[in-house]
């Protein structure tokens, strides 16, 4: 088992990548937003704390996420791991390498999803996910209506606007992330697997970007 990370800015398209990523390669998606916000849904003591932060756009600190991210790796996986929004900062990228090491699980891809800060605001205000956890289809009310308003195309379940989607909760995701982001990519951009593609391009596009680095060491 190995661990592959994808790092870009909320909007970057992510979540959607990570998706198909883990169809075409059988990876396991481990998203730390999921598994937050499944924890919110379910009122365990952390989604009750995490709750308000992720509402304001904040990220949650470094070691509940943490202590999240090693207990499920610890209940092991068959297969290769796909981290989706983990890891966000520094100090979590640091706790992930030394977890790794002693834990002997290797480090996959290291791959950045770039995209010019102009364009991920409009892609998140207009972002629908499908409220059926089990099956978190992404839409956008622009590029990627569903067949029928706000009712998700694969399950039928209603379609929502996360609470961490608007405007405003955007910007402080966007303060929050700036000023994470450095030093997470200084970080890795000088280890071997390090690699960053396109993300403003079609999705379609930078997912075959995405697939090209995948067979190395999926
Ligand atoms: P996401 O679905 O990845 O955009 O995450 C939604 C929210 O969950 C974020 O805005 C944070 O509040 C929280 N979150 C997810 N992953 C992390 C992380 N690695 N570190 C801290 N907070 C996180």
């Amino acid at each position: 088992m190995k661990v592959h990370i994808l790092l870009g800015p909320p909007g970057s398209g992510k979540g959607t990548q990570a998706k198909r990523l883990v169809e075409k390669f059988n990876l396991n998606h481990l998203s730390t937003g999921d598994i937050l916000r499944d924890a919110v849904s379910k009122e365990t003591e952390i989604g009750r704390m995490a709750k308000a932060i992720m509402a304001s756009g904040k990220l949650v600190d470094d070691d509940t996420v943490n202590g999240l991210v090693f207990a499920r790796l610890q209940q092991g996986f068959e297969g290769d791991v796909l981290f989706d929004g983990y890891p966000r900062t520094l100090q979590q990228a640091k706790a992930l390498g030394e977890f790794l090491s002693t834990q002997m699980i290797g480090l996959g891809n290291v791959v950045n999803i770039a995209v010019p800060d102009g364009v991920l605001e409009a892609r998140v205000v207009g972002r629908r996910v499908c409220s059926n956890n089990d099956c978190g289809a992404i839409y956008h009310v622009e590029s990627k209506p569903p067949k029928q308003d706000g009712i998700c195309d694969l399950c039928g379940s209603p379609l929502k606007h996360r609470s961490d989607d608007t405007a405003e909760a955007f910007r402080s995701r966007m303060a929050d992330f700036n000023a994470s982001f450095q030093p997470l990519l200084g970080f890795y951009e000088h280890q071997p697997h390090y690699r960053s593609v396109d993300g403003n391009l079609a999705p379609e596009q930078v997912f075959e970007s995405l697939v090209q680095l995948f067979p190395e060491s999926a």
